[in-house]
């Protein structure tokens, strides 16, 4: 399975489940960068956290 990365806006390369900060706001938790906060689509963050170093 292919592996999704996501660069944020800051610059941050944000990989696995650790590289974000979970916001648990309304229905649906949100997902941001751990470094600046800027919230994650949706999408993205939820193959992220799936996503660990191995
Ligand atoms: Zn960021």
């Amino acid at each position: 399975m292919a592996s999704t990365t996501h660069r944020c806006v800051c610059g941050a390369e944000l990989r696995f489940r650790q590289d974000l900060k979970k916001e648990d706001s309304g229905v649906y938790p949100t997902w941001k960068c751990k470094d600046c906060l800027m919230p994650v689509p949706g999408k993205i963050g939820e193959r992220l956290k799936h996503q660990h170093p191995s």
